[in-house]
């Protein structure tokens, strides 16, 4: 069954022309207890080397609230929204329009005797990429066949009952609404996000789910040894976070690696069906992060309160330090009321005004490390600069240098050696200080511009020649080392 599964997967990435030979690739498929399917370390695997590519077997939107209307082949925005003129009532631009890719995809959904052909919907949008999957190949199909699927729960198969309405001739017993369930389970148990490069339309913040059948063999841990970036092919590639060892298991993280324990096994578990028991969901102080905690509220005490058994949704919470304690509701209750105020407050306030809720008040409540206080600086770390009508100051740069510092020390803590945040850190430290000094009207001296390189280049390991690495960065590059 291993041995199948992997050949299928070696012909998939040959197909993408991206296979490096079977002398130097860096996994095997083993089976192992608990785990099942398990992506192994074929050899020693250093930290930041690449352990593989994988391209997309099936790749559209998501099942999302999108804001703007865009392309269904290409993924540019639609400024006016133009339906196919053949009356697929898919937005796609005049030039996809004409290709043989659309037209296979048209013609499917034409035979199914679309209603209201001249009215976009939405929920139709929201099934195309389960759609696709009818379309694959016959090996393509194989493959995904043997991909693992979580048995359709109904929350997973909504995207397909979804679309029932809007067919004259799409019964639900039929077969082909099979197949759809079936294809919409196996790419909500794998999927991957996928970004989309900002270059070609700035900020227009739409991403898409793909299906990499190599990339979905990787097993879940909160702690993962590897990260991943896109090119802009849509091509993943997967690298490790520290030196994989022989016959390790590589491991990535389905879920926000800023996140508490509580809110990452919610997402597991509504998301992907499974709850995580990794070392760091069985540590209540996540390796001393203390990334879930709140301050308590005891008087006269400093100290943090944490959940006493992380795995417990309900478990009461306790100080470290004075012993005093409080119920799963309350605790609950405070997490909640500051979360829900931050992320109001995200969406609806200026930068200069959260950083100043942030030092003064939020600071009383969450202590450094928190995760919505570390949300809240990358926001900050991210958005500040970018806001029109401000002028940032000398003290607005500090606030960002230290911003960034305090994130890395978290990721130190929890052990995650290399990953994607750390790029995107590295660079804003290094803009920041650049910045800093041109404001306080300071004269670079080589152990600065040295210090500015090192940044820069670890940058350009993590993310560089991905759709995530910054636009200045090559131009930094050159002018400081
Ligand atoms: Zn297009
Ligand atoms: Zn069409
Ligand atoms: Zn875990
Ligand atoms: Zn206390």
């Amino acid at each position: 069954m291993c041995e199948d599964f992997k050949r299928a997967l070696v012909d998939h990435i040959k197909n993408g022309n991206i296979y490096p030979g079977d002398d130097k690739c860096a996994w095997d498929i083993e089976e192992l207890p608990v785990y099942g399917r398990c992506l192994i370390a074929k050899r020693d695997i250093e930290a930041n080397e690449e352990i593989f590519r994988d391209h997309p077997l099936i790749v559209g939107p998501r099942v999302n609230n999108y804001i703007k209307i865009f392309c269904i082949s290409c993924y540019k925005v639609l400024n006016k929204l133009t339906l196919c003129s053949q009356k697929c009532k898919f937005p796609v631009c005049s030039e996809c329009e004409k290709t043989e890719a659309h037209r296979v995809e048209c013609e499917l959904i034409r035979s199914w005797k679309l209603k209201n052909e001249n009215k976009y919907s939405k929920h139709l949008f929201r099934a195309l990429t389960v759609i696709r999957g009818l379309l694959l190949t016959k090996e393509e199909s194989k493959l995904i066949n043997m991909m693992a699927c979580h048995e359709n729960s109904s929350v997973q198969n909504m995207e397909v009952e979804k679309i029932l309405d809007e067919f004259d001739e799409l019964t639900a017993d039929s077969e082909i609404v099979q197949k759809l369930k079936k294809i919409s389970s196996i790419l909500n148990t794998n999927a991957f996000e996928v970004g989309l490069p900002h270059d070609s339309q700035p900020d227009h913040g739409i991403s898409l789910r793909g299906l990499f059948p190599l990339g979905a063999v990787m097993n879940q841990n909160c702690i993962p040894n590897t990260y991943y970036v896109y090119n802009d092919h849509k091509i993943m590639i997967v690298k490790s976070s520290k030196l994989i060892k022989k016959g390790e298991q590589i491991f990535n993280s389905y879920t926000k690696l800023l996140w508490g324990t509580l809110q990452r096994r919610v997402h597991l578990g509504y998301s992907k069906n499974f709850l995580c028991n990794c070392e760091r969901c069985l540590d209540r102080t996540e390796f001393n992060s203390n990334i879930s905690g709140i301050k308590c509220i005891h008087p006269q005490c400093d100290s943090i309160m944490l959940p006493i058994n992380p795995l417990v949704v309900t478990s009461p919470w306790k100080c470290e330090k004075c012993n005093f304690k409080l119920d799963h509701a309350r605790a609950s209750k405070i997490t909640d009321i500051l979360s829900k105020q931050i992320f109001n407050r995200i969406s609806t306030e200026p930068m200069t005004k959260i950083n100043h809720y942030l030092k003064n008040k939020l600071a009383n409540f969450l202590p450094d490390g928190n995760q919505f206080t570390i949300e809240l600086k990358l926001q900050i770390i991210l958005k500040m600069k970018q806001e029109s009508d401000y002028i940032m100051t000398i003290e607005d740069y500090q606030d960002i240098e230290k911003y960034c510092q305090d994130i890395l020390n978290i990721i130190d803590k929890l052990t995650m050696g290399e990953c994607f945040v750390k790029g995107i850190l590295y660079h804003e430290i290094a803009i920041t200080k650049i910045r800093l000094s041109e404001l306080q009207g300071q004269e670079m001296n080589d152990e600065m511009r040295e210090n500015l390189a090192c940044l820069l280049k670890k940058t350009q390991v993590i993310v560089g020649n991905s759709i995530s690495e910054p636009k200045d960065l090559k131009d930094l590059l050159k002018i400081y080392s």
